[in-house]
């Protein structure tokens, strides 16, 4: 029998994060992700006992396999600025506190920018900040470090960074890795042919590990191998060839990775509705 890929999008909180549930599966997610609250503030109030409870019912309800979740976007543990990064390693710790509440594992964090610090300071607070970080956590969520373009003066755009700032904590149990294909993409990273996949994925392998891989973000690239740009694309429109998400689909090394699009767009839900069937076709078992 064919087994049903994990694959599904970004989905929306609006109303209540329970919602998210039967708006992932209306556009046939077998996972989705989330933000748990609004990305642009760094603070929001406790989730109610009541959101919660509402939450654990959709789970239990849902056909959904897993959720992943994202952190807001003004976190910066990479920050040269102090306040800065105190303000993203407490608003971290409270992003963890919801996902403990909402009984979730996999919270996905962009490393941070270094913002004139130089990058080899930058990812070494960014290590010292997780470990403090994860030190007030009841160890229970994993961080899940995403693989970042390289635009402006962001850090953790090559394995090789990501690894060390997994290697230089001391909680590396509760460490792992995002790898967003727009990302890899503009990186520099030659994921536009067959061989230059197999080659990027043996290097992750031999760099990063199959198995600290958890998240999968897959979004087609606007802009060309090693722009530094981060602009996603919808699947087939970008430099990304539709063969290398089908290469993906089919990697039995990736099969229990939750594949989640992201790619914006005004009318996303239709958007992504077309692209979770597309890619299921695409899975040949
Ligand atoms: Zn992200
Ligand atoms: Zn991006």
């Amino acid at each position: 029998m064919k087994q049903e890929p994990l694959v599904g999008c970004h989905v929306s909180i609006a109303g209540g994060v329970h919602n998210a549930f039967a708006r992932a599966e209306s556009v046939g997610c077998t996972t989705f992700q989330i933000f748990t609250k609004s990305n642009r503030v760094w603070f929001e109030k406790k989730l109610s006992d009541q959101a919660i409870e509402n939450f654990k019912q959709a789970a239990g309800a849902s056909t959904i396999k897993s959720v992943v979740v994202h952190t807001g976007y003004l976190i910066n543990l990479g920050s040269g600025k102090k306040e800065t990064a105190e303000l993203s390693a407490n608003a971290l710790l409270d992003e963890i506190r919801r996902c403990e509440h909402l009984g979730l594992h996999d919270l996905v964090l962009h490393p941070g920018s270094h913002v004139g610090m130089g990058e080899e300071k930058s990812i070494t607070q960014i290590a010292q900040y997780l470990d403090s970080v994860l030190e007030r956590s009841e160890g229970r969520v994993t961080i899940v470090l995403e693989l970042m373009a390289g635009q402006g003066t962001s850090v953790a755009s090559s394995f090789e960074q990501l690894h060390q700032i997994r290697s230089l904590c001391h909680h590396k149990k509760l460490i792992a890795y995002c790898l967003d294909t727009c990302h890899a993409c503009a990186a520099g990273y030659d994921i536009v042919s067959a061989d230059g996949y197999q080659a990027m994925m043996q290097q992750w392998d031999k760099i990063l590990g199959f198995e600290h891989l958890k998240v999968i973000h897959l979004n087609d690239s606007k802009c060309k191998v090693g722009s530094h740009v981060d602009r996603h694309a919808p699947l087939g429109e970008g430099f990304i060839p539709l063969d290398i998400f089908a290469e993906i689909m089919n990697d039995r090394r990736l099969s229990d990775v939750p594949k989640i699009l992201e790619t914006p767009s005004d009318a996303a839900m239709k958007l992504w509705a077309r692209e979770i069937a597309l890619l299921k076709e695409m899975v040949k078992n």
